[in-house]
């Protein structure tokens, strides 16, 4: 896989040895047990993957480049370009500014743009009517389109199945940047519906059947179809695509699931229902990354961590998975671990953070992070956790006898 230029502030000491280690040993990443450090007092189990997947380290290598490229320019960029506190901060700190916030806010108005600003796309990608303003504004934006490809390679296969008249089925959040982007461009070709996970997926199939009427399909899914979208008529060819973060079993249940439907229905009523296999359109990143998590939560854990932007899809998904499992701890870096007693931990359920007391209980951890999280905050944690355990030996020596 590509190799990308990224600023030595997010690279890791630690964390590269570990990685580099399972990839000499499991090149072709077969085995996701987690890397086991035993340091006595605490055994750190560390997931098979994770950290910053491809088109993170696409998008903060041309992000890094606009700014080295482009000294005394007005640099924006149109919303977050990753969900990480810590690499945004850096981004702002070197001049870049936000255009909108996450939910699609606007804090700097279009007029203030001037041609000759720059403006950097971020990972998840943008509208089509974002594309058009930029253009009528003369704001040329493929030089520093940091879009992944393998959203691209959702939007593609949407492509596709749209001028074959697939309706898309989109597994996403629907206010997320990358929903509203594969939404904007799926629609240009084909009707679309989001749905956000299983039940809704169970409503759609009422829809799909008959079961429930058109009205409560309006209902239902208000704001978030196209809006020509008929029940009864663009339920007939459909093909799950998705939110690249989403939960991958999630989405393969979910087309599992609508497909038994489709072909059920096609078997009762000899309709012509077809249903289109997007299963490769996935992302590695998210598939390797929730496989490790799984495999974490094999173990008897006393207790996890899990490291990343707040605001992160995936990253939520790994704590999802894991707190299936054991007392799990999501945190943005180091600093919320605030001594041996309190640590502060994300809710993924109340959105809020919260202090807990007596969080070290037990020596089994269990650590990973998301796609969008630094290595080197990581490290950190790891760091801070060892010293908080009052490790003796060093991470090097534990690292030498893996
Ligand atoms: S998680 Fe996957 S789709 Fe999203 S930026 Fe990373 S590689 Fe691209």
């Amino acid at each position: 896989m590509k190799q990308f230029d990224i600023p030595s502030i997010f690279r890791s000491s630690i964390i590269s040895k570990v990685k580099a280690l399972r990839k000499n040993q499991d090149p072709r990443k077969k085995d996701f047990s987690p890397t086991i450090l035993d340091f006595g007092k605490i055994q750190l189990y560390i997931a098979r993957h994770f950290g910053f997947c491809y088109g993170v380290e696409n998008a903060i290598e041309i992000a890094y480049r606009a700014i080295e490229e482009n000294p005394g320019k007005r640099i924006f960029l149109l919303s977050q370009m990753i969900h990480n506190p810590t690499v945004n901060d850096d981004l702002t700190k070197r001049g870049i500014k936000f255009i909108q916030d996450t939910s699609g806010k606007q804090l700097i108005s279009w007029e203030e743009l001037h041609a000759d600003d720059i403006v950097i796309i971020p990972a998840f990608g943008t509208t089509l009517e974002m594309e058009e303003i930029l253009q009528n504004l003369g704001v040329p934006t493929e030089k520093y389109n940091t879009t992944c490809p393998f959203v691209e390679k959702v939007w593609n296969r949407a492509e596709k199945l749209g001028t074959e008249n697939h309706t898309l089925i989109i597994h996403g959040k629907y206010n997320h940047e990358e929903t509203r982007a594969t939404f904007s461009h799926t629609a240009f070709n084909s009707e679309a519906v989001i749905i956000k996970n299983m039940e809704e997926a169970v409503f759609l199939a009422k829809c799909m059947t008959g079961e429930a009427s058109k009205e409560a399909f309006y209902d239902y899914f208000k704001g978030k179809h196209t809006p020509n979208f008929d029940p009864e008529l663009h339920l007939s060819k459909i093909g799950v695509i998705n939110q690249t973060t989403m939960l991958a079993s999630e989405t393969q249940e979910i087309a599992r699931f609508l497909k038994a439907v489709t072909e059920e229905f096609t078997a009762q009523t000899n309709a012509s229902k077809v249903f289109a296999d997007t299963r490769d359109t996935l992302c590695y990143a998210t598939n390797d990354n929730q496989s490790a998590t799984e495999a974490l939560m094999n173990e008897a854990l006393d207790f996890a961590i899990v490291v990343g932007g707040y605001n992160s899809s995936n990253t939520s998904h790994l704590v999802e998975l894991l707190e299936q499992r054991c007392p799990t701890y999501f945190i943005k870096d180091e600093t919320e671990i605030l001594d041996d007693s309190v640590i502060r931990s994300f809710n993924i359920h109340t959105l809020e953070v919260e202090t807990i007391e007596n969080w070290m209980k037990g020596g089994k951890v269990g650590i990973t992070s998301g796609a969008s999280c630094p290595d080197s905050i990581m490290d950190s944690v790891i760091s801070k956790i060892l010293t908080l355990a009052g490790s003796e030996k060093s991470i090097d020596e534990v690292i030498s006898k893996w």
